[in-house]
């Protein structure tokens, strides 16, 4: 599905840092980090290298009945850097994967607990999990997935913490849209806690969405809520995973451990299709026992724990090292900040949400009333096509403007975005 419909799109043939460059050799800045994936770039020196030494060795061998070198070390690395009781990891190949794995795990482990009643899941209106039947079913963008409802399990959704379009807060304030999201979640929980399985979540950041970024505070409460009526917290960091908040994963923003979290997109900076389902002891001894045959966790992949994937995320994970990415982040964060504080004084920009290296810009027609631009004005798209003309690459969310670059971005190339984008959302919305 494209929003780009009715113009061709650009044919990318190669890239540069944070620049794509196209068949006719013009160069966009990557402002989306080639939908949320790449972290360091393109054509990454150290990762390529690591890549084609590991093609000479080998490119691949099961994970069933097998291991290698490579998906062994990478667990480890993984293990280390999770949120503190991570212990376990999963492989499969991509963040709706990832999501689904989540979602069998905590069902799973429900039944070996004797507890087979405990069969459902609650996740967020305006959630994005992925594309497969259960992603699919815990996601809450009618858009994406209304058209599949009659394939869907039941999942219960609660409200998003969207605090400008808050449905339950007419004050639109982001203390009280907080409390009244968490009083219906509870109520939710509460109301069902004996069938509930899991909560899902996308932490701090709802992507696709429309990067609608959650109160401080939100995701430890969510937490408390998942221990009081004792389900299972799955966290979906597969698009604010590996350092888009700031931190290497989300959840470490607000101190919590989830206890299953979702892994992929930024897992291999970027280059290769792989993902990682982590977990608790507590969670993994439940498909351990006397009856072990029985108690497998049933979920096999043919390219699981590839060993090329795996190696370009070891080589990633040498980065984030090496050149201290997360250290260098704090003044490119503060500089994004003041820039969308600067253009939320657009008379169309209605709203800018910020968290970390990430931001969504949303688009009014009218500011003083919130009014949306409708579908058919394509206003993101617009935009986005606008800002190609300034040498951009960007992908809109319906109506807001995703920023969501490499980490690597310099100064100098996140100050030429946001020109851009400014000078575009001036030219288009006026
Ligand atoms: N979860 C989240 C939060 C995502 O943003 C995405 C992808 N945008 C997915 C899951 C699905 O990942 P994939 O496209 O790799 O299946």
């Amino acid at each position: 599905m494209s929003e780009w419909e009715g113009s061709d799109p650009l044919v990318i043939v190669r890239g540069e840092g944070c620049w794509l460059i196209d068949s006719d050799g013009n160069r966009y800045l990557d402002g989306v980090g080639s939908i949320w994936t790449n972290v360091h770039g393109h054509a990454v020196p150290e990762i390529n290298q690591a890549i084609k030494e590991q093609l000479d060795r080998i490119e691949h061998s099961t994970l069933l009945g097998l291991t290698n070198d490579k998906a062994a070390i990478l667990a480890k690395q993984l293990v280390d850097i999770a949120p503190e009781g991570i212990t376990k990891v999963f492989y499969s190949d991509n963040g709706s994967t990832a999501v689904e794995i989540g979602l069998k795990m905590a069902f799973q482990y429900w039944q070996h607990l004797g507890k087979p009643g405990k069969t459902r899941f609650i996740s967020f209106r305006n959630a994005y999990h992925g594309d497969t039947i259960g992603a699919v079913s815990v996601g809450g963008i009618d858009l994406f997935h209304a058209v599949f409802n009659p394939l869907l399990f039941k999942a219960i959704h609660a409200p998003s913490p969207y605090c400008y379009r808050c449905e339950l807060c007419p004050e639109k304030n982001h203390n009280h849209c907080q409390k009244e999201c968490l009083t219906e979640l509870e109520r939710l929980i509460a109301t069902n806690a004996d069938e509930l399985a899991g909560l899902v979540i996308e932490p701090l950041v709802q992507g696709a969405g429309g990067m609608i970024v959650q109160p401080p505070g939100f995701l430890q409460r969510v937490r408390e809520l998942c221990d009081k009526y004792d389900i299972l917290m799955i966290a979906d960091e597969v698009a604010v995973g590996f350092g888009r908040s700031g931190k290497m994963f989300a959840c470490q923003q607000e101190g919590i451990t989830p206890d299953i979290m979702a892994l992929s997109k930024g897992i291999t900076g970027g280059y290769l299709p792989l993902a990682a389902t982590m977990t608790t002891q507590q969670v993994y001894d439940a498909f351990l026992g006397e009856y072990r045959e029985l108690k497998t966790f049933f979920h096999g992949h043919t390219f699981t724990g590839n060993p090329v994937c795996c190696t370009a995320a070891l080589a990633s994970l040498e980065l984030f090292n090496k050149k201290q990415i997360l250290a260098a982040l704090p003044p490119k964060i503060d500089y994004l900040a003041e820039r969308l504080g600067h253009i939320i004084t657009h008379d169309h920009v209605g709203d800018v949400r910020q968290c970390g290296l990430i931001a969504g810009i949303e688009l009014v027609k009218n500011k003083t009333t919130r009014e949306p631009y409708i579908w058919e004005e394509r206003i993101g798209v617009q935009v986005c096509q606008e800002a190609q003309k300034h040498g951009l690459f960007l992908r809109p969310l319906g109506n807001v403007i995703v920023i969501f670059p490499p980490l690597v971005i310099s100064l100098d190339e996140l100050k030429l975005l946001m020109d851009g984008i400014e000078a575009s959302i001036q030219t288009i919305c006026s």
